[in-house]
């Protein structure tokens, strides 16, 4: 493994960042009068470009130091930022292991950054034999692997990311968003020991705060270091700091929220093999089912005209639609009308 220097832009090596009136001065009261900011509005003031509280916050809920957190506008921000420090456009590429995630190959096409993708070999498992090539290609930076994936819901074995971390050249990012979904540890506790790895994280999911817009990245102070140098000053607003500080100090919300969508996911999951149209239901480790359907694009039509929204997969995995657990009441309105185009199917046939 090259050490992380090397493997960054010369461009944002030699970058020298902004330096924002509020992070050259520590203080926490005073008479404030750098920023030209209002004075007579309770938002009038710029929020800690470093997020100090939240990341306390966070290092206590996940037991890492704060040292190794960094915070992105949602994980969608960390993403583009991790490719535009390590790829120079028009010239690097990222690896990808499809069917996964769209934005990081999103963010390589708007970073003119190539998107080498990888097909994900049987039970969407990681076929390392099958990408020797790519492993040594000095133009891959980043390799982005998600676990567990979305939209097939299951986790890469751990062995195979073991050699993905040993064998690749380039940057490792393991995207967790799901993890909470999961009975599988965070990869975050071999940050110390893989100085490639950056393990992502969002509040999006099991935090319950998609509006909110906070991802984070843990990765150690070399990473770290790279990513505050060209975040914009300011990424995480005041309100968004302080609704993700009071959602973290709520475990018991946490842990029931979490349970009852694990309940819901069984329940429905259950439900779903009952039906004639359903020809598969992948097993999950998230809050989303990948259901293989009978004509899928219809069914994923009928449901829409019902005003019921799911995610249409089929160009990605043949005749599969992506539906996330809701709550009891929407996942009962979900199973009726999959009951009446179960029937409606059968009076046609009669
Ligand atoms: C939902 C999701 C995210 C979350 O992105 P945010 O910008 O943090 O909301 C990241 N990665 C994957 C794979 C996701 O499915």
């Amino acid at each position: 493994m090259k050490a992380i220097d090397l493997l960054v832009r010369e461009n944002i090596k030699k970058l020298v960042s902004y330096k924002s009136a509020r992070s050259e001065s520590a203080m926490d009261e005073g008479v404030f009068l750098d920023a030209n900011e209002n004075p007579y509005q309770e938002l009038g003031r710029y929020p800690d470009p470093f997020q100090r509280k939240l990341k306390e916050t966070i290092s206590s809920v996940k037991g890492i130091s704060d040292q190794n957190i960094f915070l992105g506008n949602g994980s969608d921000e960390i993403i583009d930022l991790l490719i535009r420090i390590f790829c120079v456009p028009g010239q690097d590429k990222i690896m990808t292991f499809s069917p996964t995630y769209g934005m990081y190959k999103v963010y390589a096409d708007i970073n003119n950054v190539e998107t080498i993708e990888v097909k994900l070999g049987s039970n969407f498992q990681l076929d390392l034999s099958a990408i020797k090539e790519q492993l040594s290609d000095e133009r891959i930076r980043v390799a982005f692997l998600c676990s567990p994936n979305n939209p097939t819901g299951n986790l890469i074995e751990l062995e195979t990311i073991f050699q993905l971390l040993k064998n690749f050249e380039g940057i490792v990012v393991m995207d967790e968003a799901y993890i909470d979904f999961s009975k599988a540890p965070s990869w975050m506790k071999q940050i110390n020991r893989y100085p490639n790895l950056v393990v992502l994280q969002t509040l999006s999911k099991a935090w319950g705060l998609a509006g909110v817009r906070i991802g984070m990245a843990f990765t150690n102070s070399a990473i770290i270091r790279y990513l505050n140098k060209v975040k914009p000053p300011y990424n995480l607003s005041v309100p968004n700091q302080k609704e993700a500080i009071q959602a973290l100090e709520n475990e018991t919300w946490f842990s029931q929220n979490l349970n009852s969508i694990l309940e819901e996911r069984d329940v429905l999951q259950k439900q779903l093999l009952k039906l004639n149209r359903v020809k598969q239901v992948f097993p999950s480790e998230a809050n989303f089912l990948l259901v293989r359907f009978q004509n899928a694009i219809e069914v994923y039509q009928q449901l829409s005209n019902a005003g019921i929204v799911v995610r249409n997969r089929s160009s990605l995995i043949d005749n599969c639609l992506r539906i996330s657990i809701g709550t009891p009441d929407e996942n009962e309105k979900l199973i009726n009308e999959l009951k009446r185009i179960d029937n409606e199917k059968s009076i046609v046939f009669r």
